[in-house]
């Protein structure tokens, strides 16, 4: 149909719209009951600290298994949920679990972490989410400086000026603050500076192509110093390769996380790892 209609015609019955738009309908539909049905899980991923060799935190990662569609990846239904805003009670959700779940590890002897929760701009947005963080943080008797928020470099500039007040204000309880897929988004180094971040995560892009290829060897290893110039706490993510291990430790990234360490892992598998974890000097 769009064909006959020709060049720069807007069609509305074009078939393939109209599925994409089914399809959307109805996964927002199963989205929807989703958290009453208790379809969500979260699995871990362990981060490595280049220094000493031992796992330092963890981040927390969203999987939906519907009955109706079957494995959801979150890049395939965040978005959607950030849209109709379920990312509100979704990420509280998953908030609450993660905190939880460090402070059950502290709790079985098992040490303490850091547990690193990606946070939609959504939420960042609404009226009350610093007393929303801080109420679980209290009822879960985690520390705020075991917390960590991570926020998507592309999604917060957009809205920089009007989050910058309230990332100050959690920081100041203590709370980690990490800029996520560092290096995808469009932030200038001046407004990089004005963020109050703690932490940079640099993006899988840059590491993926480690160390085959020069240029984006030198791009890693200058996205590193930026962020260590700042002060900032550098994790690189995505690391898959003993070799690209040794280039970003060579950088002097403070932190990696990546299927070379670990797979993200339910938490009994997490609790495996722990125990039988030597560390290792890399
Ligand atoms: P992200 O925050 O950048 O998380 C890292 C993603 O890379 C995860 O994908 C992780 O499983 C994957 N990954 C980790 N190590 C490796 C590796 O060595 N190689 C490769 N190829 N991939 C690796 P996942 O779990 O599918 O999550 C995708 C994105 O969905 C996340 O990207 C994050 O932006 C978002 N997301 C996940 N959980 C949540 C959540 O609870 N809330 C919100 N707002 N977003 C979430
Ligand atoms: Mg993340
Ligand atoms: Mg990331
Ligand atoms: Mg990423």
């Amino acid at each position: 149909a769009a064909k006959e209609a020709g060049k720069g015609k807007y069609v509305v019955f074009d078939p393939v719209f109209l599925q994409a738009f089914n399809e959307r309908v109805h996964l927002e539909k199963n989205l929807r009951q989703a958290l009453t049905r208790g379809e969500f899980t979260i699995h871990y991923q362990p981060q490595l600290g280049v220094r000493d060799g031992h796992i330092c935190g963890f981040e927390a990662l969203i999987r939906w298994n519907s009955p109706e569609l079957g494995y959801v990846s979150p890049l395939s239904f965040i978005k959607i949920a950030e849209d109709s805003r379920l990312i509100v009670p979704i990420g509280e959700w998953v908030l609450e679990e993660s905190c939880a779940f460090a402070k059950r590890l502290e709790d079985d002897g098992f040490g303490m972490y850091k547990i690193a929760v990606n946070i939609s701009v959504v939420q960042l947005l609404e009226e009350d989410f610093v007393s929303k963080v801080l109420r679980i943080l209290q009822q879960t008797g985690l520390a705020p400086e075991c917390l960590e928020l991570e926020i998507t470099e592309s999604m917060i500039m957009e809205t920089v000026d009007s989050l910058v007040p309230k990332l100050n204000e959690l920081k100041a309880f203590g709370i980690q603050i990490a800029l996520d897929d560092f290096g995808t988004g469009y932030s200038s180094l001046g407004s990089l500076k004005q963020m109050p971040i703690t932490t940079l995560k640099v993006d899988r892009t840059f590491i993926e192509h480690l160390p085959e290829q020069d240029d984006s060897r030198s791009l890693a290893k200058a996205i590193v110093l930026i962020g260590r110039k700042m002060g900032l706490q550098v994790v690189a993510e995505g690391v898959e390769t003993e070799q690209q291990m040794q280039h970003v430790r060579r950088a002097k990234c403070d932190i990696i996380q990546g299927y070379y360490i670990s797979k993200p892992l339910p938490e009994a598998g997490i609790r495996e790892l722990l125990r039988s974890y030597r560390p290792q000097m890399i």
